[in-house]
C-alpha cells in the first residue's frame, strides 16, 4: 500500500486540514517526515503498561488536539524533536524491545500515521511485545480502523463531556462526539482485557484515561455516566487521573489555573465506586508532580 497518500491531502485526524504536507503543516504542525523527541523507558504509566522494567515509549512531535494545559507543550506545541526516517524509528522499537520494555508505547502519534504503519510493517515478526497506541481520543473511525492488527492495547484519554469545555481548552467542540465513536471501536477491535500469566502486565484491551480538570468535576461525573451507559461492561479499564497541575497556557484560564481538590478527586471516584466502575486504576492526589512530565532531551532518538 503507498501511504504516503495519505499525507497528499491530509484527514488523517478529525481536523480534516486537506493540506498536502509534503508542503505546508496542518493543525498538527507536522509535515511528512516523522519527528520524535524522545524513546525510552518510562516508568509512570499505569502499572499493568509500565511494570517493573518500564514501557517502550516513543514520543513523538506535534499534536491534533493542543490542549492549552498540555504538560508536554514543548513537543506537542513548540516542535521539539528530531527527524527520523521509517527504518530509524523501526530501529528503535527492536532496540526498547532489546532493553527489555513491556511493550512499545507510540504516544501522539496520529498525525504519523502513514509512516507508523510501515515502521510496524519493517519490525513484523520480530517484535514480540504489544503496541500500545497512547492518544487523546480525538480520532477518527478511518485512523482507528487502519491501525487494527497493528496495535494490541489502546490508551485513549477521555477529556471532556462538555463541548464548550472541548472547544474552550482544546479548540475541539466535537471532542466527545468523536471519541466516543473512537473508544467504541477500539473495544471491539481488542475485546476483553488480557493480560500475562502472572496477570500483572496487559497483553491486549483498552484503558481510558480521565483526568479530572479543576472545577469541572460534573463533566467527569457525566463521563462515568457515558461509560456505564454506553460502553460494553468488563471489556475496558478506567484510569482515573488527579494529576492535573497548571501548564503552559492555564494561566490564561483562571479557573484552570490550580490543582484539583482532594474534594473534587473524591466526588468523581466515589460516583465511579458508586456505578460499580472499579475495573481500572486510580492516582494517589499527591501524586500531581512534574515527574510524571519526562524531559524531553531526544534520548534514544539521536
Ligand atoms: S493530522 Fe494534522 S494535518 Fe492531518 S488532518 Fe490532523 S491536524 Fe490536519
Amino acid at each position: 500500500m503507498n501511504y504516503d497518500l495519505m499525507y497528499q491531502s491530509c484527514n488523517l485526524c478529525p481536523r480534516n486540514c486537506n493540506v498536502d504536507r509534503s508542503v505546508v503543516t496542518g493543525y498538527c504542525g507536522c509535515l511528512n517526515t516523522i519527528k520524535a523527541a524522545r524513546a525510552a523507558l518510562h516508568h509512570w504509566e499505569e502499572p499493568c503498561i509500565s511494570g517493573t522494567k518500564g514501557s517502550g515509549t516513543v514520543f513523538f512531535t506535534g499534536c491534533t488536539l493542543r490542549c492549552c494545559f498540555c504538560q508536554n507543550h514543548s513537543i506537542s506545541q513548540e516542535g521539539l524533536g528530531k527527524e527520523v526516517s521509517i527504518k530509524e524509528l523501526s530501529q528503535i522499537f527492536l532496540r526498547l524491545q532489546d532493553q527489555g520494555a513491556h511493550n512499545i508505547n507510540l504516544v501522539t502519534a496520529t498525525q504519523y500515521l502513514p509512516s507508523i504503519l510501515p515502521a510496524l510493517d519493517l519490525v513484523k515478526g520480530k517484535l514480540s511485545i504489544p503496541v500500545v497506541y497512547n492518544c487523546g481520543g480525538y480520532e477518527t473511525l478511518h485512523t482507528v480502523k487502519a491501525l487494527e492488527g497493528y496495535v494490541d492495547i489502546w490508551l485513549p484519554d477521555l477529556k471532556y463531556e462538555s463541548s464548550e469545555l472541548s472547544m474552550r481548552y482544546s479548540g475541539a467542540k466535537d471532542y466527545f462526539q468523536v471519541a466516543k465513536k473512537a473508544i467504541k471501536q477500539m473495544i471491539l477491535q481488542t475485546g476483553s482485557p488480557q493480560f500475562d500469566s502472572q496477570g500483572s502486565i496487559m497483553k491486549k484491551g483498552v484503558i481510558i484515561r480521565h483526568m479530572v480538570l479543576p472545577g469541572a468535576k460534573d463533566d467527569s461525573i457525566r463521563l462515568l455516566h457515558f461509560m456505564k451507559e454506553e460502553l460494553p461492561e468488563g471489556m475496558y479499564y478506567i484510569s482515573l487521573m488527579s494529576q492535573y497541575t497548571p501548564f503552559f497556557h492555564s494561566k490564561d484560564f483562571q479557573e484552570i489555573n490550580r490543582r484539583i481538590t482532594t474534594y473534587e478527586y473524591n466526588k468523581v471516584l466515589d460516583e465511579a465506586i458508586r456505578l460499580g466502575l472499579d475495573s481500572g486504576f486510580m492516582q494517589e492526589k499527591s501524586s500531581a508532580k512534574e515527574e510524571y512530565t519526562p524531559h524531553f532531551d531526544l534520548e534514544g532518538i539521536l
